[in-house]
């Protein structure tokens, strides 16, 4: 190890430069001193020998004498003269010079002597000191003669120049002895430990980490090395955190790498200028490449796709121009060999540290497939479209004819309804009108057998109607209060003479419901009809039992649950699910054992479900059945009706109140005419017939009726016209006008008001029934 200029070289340098100025300085100093004692030494001899020869304490001649001089002096007497007042010589030490002009003597200047001179100075030469000096007259102060004294300097010279010598000798010796002294100690207090600690530092800086500065003594040097020791301990530990971090940073980028590797999709990243930075094999393969690091450096414009890169390049900008990703288009991509692939392409930017885009990312995948499947899938749609359209127009061709067929079907129930009831009409009023002349027991028995026989007649039909109103959504319900205790009642008595018939109990077992509910009355009943008369069909022995009660209520409403039990035959599970079907019985052999359409239970349901609640059934075969269904019945607010006053039978009030009232009658039926005229003639003995509308028209405007009955149904005419003509006629608006149909729809009902009418008789009904419609009608025309 050599120190070139090293410390230590400094510290000598700085030690002999210090001690240099001090000696030169101090040396100087002393020498100056030395000299300058020794001049003044020798100048105050001169001027002391000067003196005492101008007093003449000695004698002037002593100038010539040099050896007296010399020893007077203490130094060497070169050469002495005294110059009188003329400027001659008077007295020399040198013989040759006496007499002579002072000019005339070498070394001499005249200007010593001139009045203006000092009266002593002394005048330096080379080796020689001259002491020149005036001597005045007392009297009057004229320059009486001068005196010169010049004495060698010379040993004195070589006296300093020997003193300077010696002294710079020794101080050069001293120097070097004490820089050499320092050196040799700093030598051991401090380079060799600095040495060692440099050693140490180059082992430290070789990587040999765990080496430490063995530390000596506590002084500075000794702090720094422990200094430089807890250094390299820190820095150990620095270096350890940082290979571990270098080692994480690794493992994550090999984890990345290896993501993006594995994808299953093309990645690819580029930088600023659309150069590739980077990819997965995946996009290496697209590119005709075997390795990723191949691409990298190159552009679009260098690939197979090179037809595509302007496109792509501009993508890029504006990724990276905008900041904002462009996600999932679909673009084309020339392969290698000429193809063309169909890519799904993500952009995002990438970000650089400081969060600038420094580039752009891309992912793709390969949905050239998928398109194709696509394609073809449309190609299927346009032709499925093609093929949905072609149905359309056929569905709503069918459509139509449908529509026109349902139309038909309505048209064909209100005719057969209206022929049905025609005749069934007629039968029930001539057995009425039979009943009424009066007949024998056996007879009035006949005619309750035909009143009977129509009566079911009447059943089906109404059954019929209601269905396929019920399933042309033209079925309303006719709500009002009821009370639902009477309607299980009406209901038990309907069935009693039945079940009494075969010998069967009829128990009723019913919960009081709140009061005050409303319901369609009519619906109800014959719902519940609908089951305790097949229960009385379907039990031989035993009993049939009714129930009613609240399955729940709230504020608003209550569900109420009926419930007809019996202890009949019973049905089979597998027949239990299609009960409630249309026209279904449990099997054929029961048609022919108990009658019936199958269209009961089918309407009891569909009713229960217009009134908000369901049907159903649990049965055992061979045990009972126990049919149930539901109704919502809201709570009826407000007072109650006051309760109608019971009356006597319509017939007899009429004929009371009403006997001279004067009647018109239109129906085209003959048979139709003369069982209404029968049956009215109790009340009303003679009224006008007319046999269609035209003729009702006519007779109305030339008559006065108080009461105008007629018929639907009439050539030329019908009901609806005559009604509307003669409610035009001058006091058209005081009859009251009702109509007389086999057509009971409420569109009927409505249609009658509408032309002005004010209420229908439906024929094929109760014999009663026409009193207590005339009777209303009569009623609400005075109110
Ligand atoms: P119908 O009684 O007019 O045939 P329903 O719809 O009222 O039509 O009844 C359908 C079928 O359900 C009946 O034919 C019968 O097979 C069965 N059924 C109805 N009620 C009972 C009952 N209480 N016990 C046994 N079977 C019944």
């Amino acid at each position: 190890m050599t120190f070139r200029f090293g410390l230590i070289s400094r510290i000598a340098l700085l030690v002999v430069g210090i001690e240099v100025a001090a000696f030169g300085a101090l040396g100087w100093f002393y020498i100056d001193r030395y000299t300058a004692a020794a001049d003044e030494r020798l100048r105050s001899r001169l001027r002391l020998v000067e003196t005492m020869i101008t007093r003449e304490e000695l004698p002037v001649s002593v100038i010539s004498r040099k050896e007296l001089v010399s020893d007077l002096l203490g130094a060497p007497y070169v050469d002495g003269m005294v110059v009188g007042g003329s400027g001659r010589v008077i007295v020399a030490a040198d013989p040759l010079n006496l007499g002579r002009p002072a000019q005339d003597v070498a070394g001499i200047d005249v200007r010593w002597f001139a009045d203006a001179a000092p009266n002593h100075q002394f005048v330096q030469g080379r080796d020689t000191l001259t002491s020149v000096a005036h001597v005045h007259r007392t009297t009057d102060m004229a320059a009486v003669y001068f005196t010169v004294l010049t004495i060698s300097t010379a040993e004195l010279q070589a006296q300093k120049r020997s003193i300077v010598l010696w002294g710079e000798a020794g101080s050069l010796l001293f120097i070097l002895l004490s820089s050499a002294g320092v050196v040799l100690v700093a030598q051991r207090l401090i380079t060799r430990r600095i040495h060692a600690s440099v050693a140490v530092l180059k082992r430290v800086e070789e990587g040999a980490l765990g080496e430490r500065i063995p530390v000596a003594s506590d002084d500075e040097l000794g702090q720094l090395q422990h200094g430089i020791n807890s250094m390299t301990e820190k820095l150990a530990a620095l270096l350890e955190q940082q290979r571990q971090a270098t080692d994480d940073l690794q493992k994550q980028t090999e984890l990345l790498q290896s993501v993006i590797e594995h994808a299953p999709i093309r990645v690819f990243w580029k930088d600023g200028d659309s150069r590739y930075l980077g990819c997965n094999t995946l996009f290496a393969g697209d590119a005709g490449f075997d390795r990723p690091d191949e691409l990298i450096g190159k552009t679009d414009f260098d690939m197979a796709w090179r037809d595509q890169a302007a496109r792509y390049r501009a993508d890029d900008r504006a990724v990276m121009a905008s900041g904002t990703p462009k996600l999932d288009f679909d673009e084309p991509q020339t392969t290698p060999d000429g193809g063309t692939l169909w890519l799904r392409t993500s952009k995002v930017p990438l970000l650089g540290t400081d969060r600038r885009v420094i580039g752009v990312l891309g992912i793709y995948d390969d949905v050239t497939q998928r398109k194709r499947d696509a394609d073809e899938l449309e190609r299927h749609r346009e032709h499925l479209e093609q093929m949905v359209e072609e149905r359309t127009n056929e569905l709503s061709v069918a459509k139509e004819a449908a529509e026109a067929a349902n139309v038909a079907k309505s048209a064909f129930l209100a005719n057969m309804s209206h022929e049905i009831r025609t005749p069934l009409h007629a039968i029930l009023g001539m057995a009425n009108l039979i009943r009424r002349s009066g007949v024998t027991p056996a007879q009035a028995t006949q005619l309750d057998r035909i009143d009977v026989a129509s009566e079911h007649l009447l059943g089906i039909i109404n059954a019929i109607l209601d269905l396929s109103r019920i399933e042309a959504d033209k079925f309303a319900l006719n709500v009002a209060e009821l009370n639902v205790g009477a309607i299980v009642n009406n209901v038990c008595s309907m069935i009693g003479d039945a079940a009494q018939a075969k010998g069967l109990r009829v128990l009723v077992e019913s919960d009081p419901l709140p009061p005050r509910l409303l319901g369609d009355a009519t619906r109800l009943r014959q719902a519940l009809l609908n089951y305790a008369g097949n229960a009385v069909k379907f039990t031989e022995r035993g009993s049939v039992t009714v129930r009613a009660r609240a399955a729940q209520e709230d504020a608003e409403a209550v569900l109420a649950r009926f419930e007809v039990s019996d202890t009949g035959i019973g049905i089979a599970p597998e027949h239990v699910a299609q009960l409630f079907n249309v026209f279904e019985q449990v099997d054929s052999s029961s048609t022919r054992q108990f009658g019936g359409t199958g269209l009961g239970l089918a309407i009891t349901r569909r009713l229960a479900r217009l009134m908000g609640g369901d049907a159903g059934v649990t049965s055992t075969p061979g045990a009972g059945s126990t049919f149930w269904f539901t109704a919502r019945l809201a709570k009826a607010a407000g007072h109650p009706p006051a309760p109608a006053p019971r009356e006597a039978e319509p017939e007899a009030v009429l004929k009371r109140d009403y006997g001279g009232l004067r009647i018109l009658l239109a129906d085209d039926d003959p048979d139709n005419r003369y069982i209404t005229q029968a049956l009215l003639s109790d009340v009303w003995p003679k009224m006008d017939l007319a046999a269609d509308g035209v003729e009702a028209v006519e007779l109305a405007s030339r008559n006065r009726y108080d009461i105008i009955l007629l018929d639907m149904r009439m050539p030329r005419m019908d009901g609806i016209e005559a009604a509307r003509r003669i409610r035009e006629l001058p006091g058209g608006k005081e009859p009251l006008i009702l109509a007389l149909t086999a057509n009971v729809f409420p569109e009927n009902r409505r249609q009658c008001l509408e032309a002005g009418m004010d209420d229908l008789i439906p024929k094929a009904a109760k014999a009663e029934a026409p009193f207590a419609a005339i009777l209303e009608g009569l009623r609400r025309k005075a109110r």
